[in-house]
Formats: C-alpha cells, structure tokens, sequence
C-alpha cells in the first residue's frame, strides 16, 4: 500500500540545513496496522504528512496505492488527499460552524454527490461510529471522543484504503481513548483499511500489527507487536 523509498525532508533554516527525515525505507503492506513512535521532535508527523500528500521529500519517493506522489500536481495532489484517504488529528480538527452532519458531508459536497446520496452515507457513518441523534449538534457540544468519531467518520466518507493518524488519542482520557483505538481496529479488521497512527503512547501502539520507532529523522527500529518484549 506504501512504499517510501530513501525518503529525506529538509527544512532550511538559517542556520543551515535540517534534517528532519534521513534516507528513510518503508514498506506498509495493504491491511496493515503500523504504529510510528518516536520522542518529539523525531519526524513523525513529517513523515506521516509526506505519505499524506502534504507535503513533498526533498528527495526519494513515496508510492501510495501505486500513486507516485512526486508525479502529482498541486490539483491531482488535492483529488489523491480526498479520494484516497482520510485524516484524523489529535485535535479533531472539525470546522466549529458546521454541524457534525455537515462536517462528515464535507469530502462529499466537494466532490459532487447528489443531496439524497449525501444524506445516506452521512446516515450510515453516523451509526457506524455510534453518534446517533448528534447530527445537527455542533463540534463544541461533543464530549472528545464524540468529536474523534466525528473525525473517523469524515475520514471514512469517501471510503478510503488508508487511514493516517496522527496521536488520535492524545487528547482523550484512557476510556475515550480505548475506544478510538477499538473502532480503528474494528476498521482495520472488518473493512481491511490500512492505517497508519503515530502515538506516543505504547498500549495505543499496543494494537498495531507493527511498530516503527524514529529518533532524529531516522528508522531506528521496526518491530512485529510483542517485538519489544525480552524473550525468556
Ligand atoms: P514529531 O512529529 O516526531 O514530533 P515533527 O515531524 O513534527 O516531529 O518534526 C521533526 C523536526 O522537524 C522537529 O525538529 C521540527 O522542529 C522540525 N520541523 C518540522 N516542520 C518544520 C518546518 N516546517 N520548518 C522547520 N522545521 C520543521
Ligand atoms: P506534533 O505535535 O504532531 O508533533 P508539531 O506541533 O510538531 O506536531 O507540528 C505541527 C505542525 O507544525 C506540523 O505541520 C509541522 O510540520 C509544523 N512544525 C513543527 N515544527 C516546526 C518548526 N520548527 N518550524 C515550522 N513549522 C514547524
């Protein structure tokens, strides 16, 4: 499903050249469920921003869903973002003018599905992440879980393969977020999407098939879940 290839972002500062990821290979397979941890500061959401179409390498290449992202212009780039995939944010990110309904409608409108369309899969994404009844509520009148929902439900309007999350649960307290993870997983299993979560926290990680460790721009370490663990 991606592949990075001698992946480098450089930020030029003035004092000189910074480089946030050094010649990074990836390969996430189709279905799977990767964790990237790593301290602040490590190049986590630059990396993730990069698989997101985001943002561009500065050199190497990055293949999602057998799209060369470097061969995108800035309009195929927004088309690839909305089509393909869906985002979630430790902070939601939901527009706080818009009702919950309208704010899971948004990938739809700007792609020309019909009014009668739009309400049943609005209808239908609702349910699937239990939100009934908070359709014309707004962001601001949710609890944080209920707004993480509403974000995964955004995310799944326009029924992507890949899902990338960054700390979706950092803002949540443990029952809030036990629960994001579970719907992510139940996405991951039942509807085989593959997603990618960077998260701080190890028993977040803990439902990842795999996990990524990055420490100053590099891959350090790439565990199976359990790799981590001593072997008796
Ligand atoms: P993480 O997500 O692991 O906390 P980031 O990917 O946000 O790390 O950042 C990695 C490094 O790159 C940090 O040192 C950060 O300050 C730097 N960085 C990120 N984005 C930019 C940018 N737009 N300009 C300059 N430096 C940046
Ligand atoms: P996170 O908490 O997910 O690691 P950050 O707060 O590090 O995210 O970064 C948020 C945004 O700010 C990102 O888009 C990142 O690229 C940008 N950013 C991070 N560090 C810098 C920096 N030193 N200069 C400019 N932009 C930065």
């Amino acid at each position: 499903m991606i592949t990075v290839q001698d992946v480098s972002k450089v930020y030029s500062l003035e004092s000189g050249d910074f480089y946030a990821l050094k010649n990074n290979n990836i390969h996430i397979q189709k279905g799977e469920f990767v964790a990237i941890m790593g301290p602040s500061g490590s190049g986590k959401s630059t990396l993730l921003q990069l698989l997101g179409g985001l943002d561009l390498p500065t050199s190497g290449e990055i293949i999602v869903d057998g799209v060369h992202l470097h061969e995108l212009n800035e309009k195929e780039l927004t088309h690839f973002r909305r089509t393909k995939l869906g985002f979630v944010f430790q902070n939601y990110q939901l527009l706080p003018m818009m009702t919950v309904g309208e704010n899971i409608a948004l990938s739809l409108s700007a792609n020309n599905a019909s009014k009668t369309e739009i309400k049943k899969t609005v209808q239908q994404l609702i349910s699937d992440v239990n939100l009934e009844g908070k359709e014309s509520q707004f962001p601001s009148q949710l609890s944080g879980g209920q707004q993480q929902r509403v974000a995964i439900a955004r995310a799944l309007a326009m029924k992507p393969k890949l899902i990338l999350a960054d700390e979706p649960t950092g803002n949540l307290d443990q029952k809030n977020g036990e629960d994001i993870l579970k719907l992510l997983s139940k996405l991951n299993k039942e509807e085989q999407i593959t997603i990618v979560m960077v998260t701080h926290d190890l028993q977040a990680a803990q439902v990842a098939d795999r996990i990524i460790t990055v420490r100053d721009g590099l891959i350090v370490e790439e565990g199976r879940k359990g790799g981590f663990k001593h072997e008796t």
